[in-house]
């Protein structure tokens, strides 16, 4: 699987790629990683960081060309240094609330203040975990040259249910889905008609 990312980074554009691959059983795949878009101490565009994956759930549920696709989606969010702006908002939040928790009534209110005044129905946090997402399985689908396979391994996350969520984030301690596999699917299907 670490060739296989290695590969997946270089087409994207990395072009010294120091990522490795962990086992997990927490979740199906996970990353954490950056990308620089420059070279920088005679690395050219180095690319850092770790994939997770649950190698034994992904070999018994899905196909070679569908771990292929998880695999990118992954590379998709070190590449485009998702994990940035998400952790940004992680500490602006845990800014916001105060050291000791004491506003933390304050902020989760104005959070579902944007259900209303927000175009996507989602706190800023949400929305860029959303759209992170949706960035992921494009990219993912682009690179491997593999719509079929892509929405074949979304589908199958989904356990064809439509509605079941995605991605979640928090409102006073409940779990709330930023967005289900149907809309990730949508999105992606959307996405690749246009291009
Ligand atoms: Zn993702």
């Amino acid at each position: 699987m670490k060739n296989e990312a290695v590969h997946i980074l270089s087409l994207l554009g990395a072009g010294t790629v120091l990522v490795s691959v962990k086992p997990t059983k927490k979740t199906i795949a996970a990353a954490v990683g950056i990308t620089l878009h420059e070279n920088i101490l005679g690395l050219e565009k180095p690319s850092v960081g770790v994939i997770y994956v649950n190698e034994k759930f992904l070999n018994k549920n899905f196909t070679y060309s569908e771990i292929r696709f998880i695999l990118a989606h992954e590379c998709a969010h070190i590449f485009n240094n998702h994990v940035i702006a998400s952790t940004l908002w992680n500490l602006i939040e845990q800014a916001l609330k105060g050291d000791n928790n004491e506003n933390y009534d304050v902020v989760e209110l104005l959070k579902f203040l944007f259900i209303f005044t927000s175009k996507s129905k989602l706190p800023p946090n949400a929305e860029t975990l959303r759209n992170q997402e949706y960035e992921a399985d494009r990219v993912g689908a682009d690179v491997t040259g593999d719509l079929f396979s892509a929405i074949s391994a979304l589908s199958k996350l989904a356990g064809n249910d439509m509605n079941a969520p995605s991605h979640s984030w928090e409102l006073f301690g409940n779990v709330v889905p930023a967005m289900t596999m149907g809309e990730r699917l949508a999105t992606l299907q959307a996405g690749m008609e246009m291009a």
